[in-house]
């Protein structure tokens, strides 16, 4: 039995990849606190204790700003990190798209080499898919964005 707590599918992934999760996780990207955010968004996984709080500021249809701050394991807080990367500047209609795109790639699906392109360094996670137990902390800032983003856009609505 695995113990949930520890990072079998960063050791288990090839070394190019475990350093761009490391990096990320050690030296998570958009860290900044956001101030006056347009909304926020949080999300947690008690199978490991994971945990991210999102704050997006908007410029019209963009994500002009994002901060991200959470803990937990490597996977979930270096998913974050790429997250914030691949999602600022972007529409919110181009982030979900990349959203879903993640999600089928964590299912197992292969993507086309444009799409696995504009998912930036989240590609690196995708070993992760070989460890299911563990697909929910990478999926875990995502589900946590498109949450925000239903509950943003039906309070405009
Ligand atoms: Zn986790």
């Amino acid at each position: 039995m695995q113990d949930p707590r520890n990072d079998e599918p960063t050791a288990a992934l090839d070394d190019l990849y475990r350093e761009v999760i490391l990096d990320h996780y050690r030296s998570p990207r958009n860290s900044e606190p956001v101030p006056d955010p347009d909304f926020t968004a949080e999300g947690q996984n008690p199978f490991c204790g994971d945990e991210v709080y999102l704050q997006v500021k908007m410029e019209g249809e963009r994500i002009a700003r994002i901060g991200l701050r959470g803990q937990g394991c490597s996977i979930s807080q270096a998913s974050a990190s790429m997250m914030t990367e691949v999602v600022l500047g972007k529409t919110l209609d181009e982030a979900m798209r990349l959203s879903r795109l993640f999600r089928a790639l964590m299912h197992g699906r292969e993507l086309s080499p444009e799409d696995l392109e504009a998912l930036g360094d989240l590609e690196a996670l995708q070993g992760v898919r070989k460890f299911p137990v563990r697909i929910k902390c990478a999926l875990l800032a995502w589900m946590a964005l498109e949450e925000g983003v239903e509950r943003y856009r039906a309070g405009k609505g």
